[in-house]
C-alpha cells in the first residue's frame, strides 16, 4: 500500500526559484498529498507562475492574507509600504481568473486528521499571528484535531500542549506523542525570517506519526535579479538573502 506523505507549504510569495525546488524536493521524497498554507502571491517577481504551479497541483490550498488583499481592488491597508508594493505587483499579474480562484479560496480545512490554517483558528480571518505560547493558546481553543499546521509568521515553530502550552525546540524531525495536541508553523518557502534564508517546507507521515522539517537551497541570485529586474524595491531583493 501506498504510504501518505503530506508534503505541507506555506508563504511562497511569488518565489519561483524557491517554490520550483520544493516541488522537486517533494517528489523526490515521495509525498503523496501537498498542501498549501497560502500567501502564494506578493513580495517578489513572480506571482503567476507560482500561482499556476500551485493550481496545477490540484492539491488542498488556504487562503493567506497577501492572496485575500490582491484578488480585492481596495487599498492594501494594515500592509507596510514593502507589503503593499507587492501586492500592486501581483495584481497587475495577475488575471482575473487568478483573482477569482484566490478570492474563493477556504480560510482553513480539515485534511484528514489534522487541520490546516494560514494564520490562527482563532478568528483566521483576522491574520494574528502565533508566534508566543500565550498566542499559541488562543488558536488551541479552536483547535479540535491532535494536529494542525499553520504559517502566516515565515517561522518555523512548533508548539505542544500538554497540561499547558510550551514551545518545543524545533529538531529536523519530530515524533509525534499521543495524547500531547501540536499546533505547528511549517516556515516559509519564498521569505523565511527565521535567520535562514533557505525553503522551509515539512513533510507529516501519519504512518510513523512524524513530522520532519526540510530546508532547500535555491538560486537565490537569480530570485534577486528578477525582483530588480521586474522594478520592485531593493530591500525586498535583500531580505530574501538574510531570512529576514
Ligand atoms: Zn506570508
Amino acid at each position: 500500500m501506498l504510504k501518505i506523505k503530506y508534503g505541507i507549504f506555506s508563504d511562497i510569495h511569488s518565489n519561483l526559484e524557491a517554490l520550483r525546488v520544493v516541488l522537486d524536493d517533494m517528489v523526490a521524497q515521495g509525498v503523496t498529498h501537498p498542501i498549501c498554507l497560502g500567501d502564494i502571491v506578493g513580495y517578489n517577481a513572480d506571482p503567476r507562475a507560482c500561482l499556476r504551479l500551485v493550481r496545477e497541483l490540484n492539491c488542498p490550498v488556504i487562503k493567506g492574507n497577501h492572496d485575500e488583499m490582491v484578488a480585492e481592488t481596495r487599498e492594501a491597508r494594515n500592509f507596510n509600504a514593502l507589503a503593499g508594493e507587492g501586492i500592486a505587483f501581483s495584481r497587475k499579474r495577475l488575471s482575473d481568473d487568478d483573482k477569482r480562484w484566490l478570492a474563493a479560496l477556504p480560510m482553513s480545512l480539515r485534511v484528514g486528521q489534522f487541520t490546516v490554517v494560514h494564520s490562527s483558528l482563532d478568528e483566521p480571518a483576522k491574520w494574528n499571528y502565533v508566534s508566543t505560547e500565550l498566542e499559541a493558546e488562543s488558536s488551541f481553543i479552536y483547535q479540535n484535531t491532535p494536529l494542525c499546521f499553520y504559517g502566516h509568521t515565515h517561522v518555523a515553530r512548533i508548539f505542544a500542549k500538554y497540561n499547558g502550552v510550551r514551545e518545543l525546540p524545533r529538531p529536523a524531525r519530530l515524533e509525534l506523542q499521543r495524547g500531547t495536541r501540536y499546533l505547528i508553523n511549517v516556515g516559509a518557502v519564498g521569505q523565511p525570517r527565521d535567520h535562514d534564508w533557505r525553503a522551509s517546507y515539512v513533510i507529516y507521515t501519519p504512518a510513523e506519526n512524524r513530522i520532519e522539517y526540510r530546508r532547500l537551497a535555491y538560486d537565490l541570485a537569480r530570485a534577486q535579479e528578477k525582483i530588480r529586474q521586474a522594478g520592485l524595491p531593493e530591500p525586498l531583493a535583500v531580505r530574501i538573502g538574510m531570512g529576514a
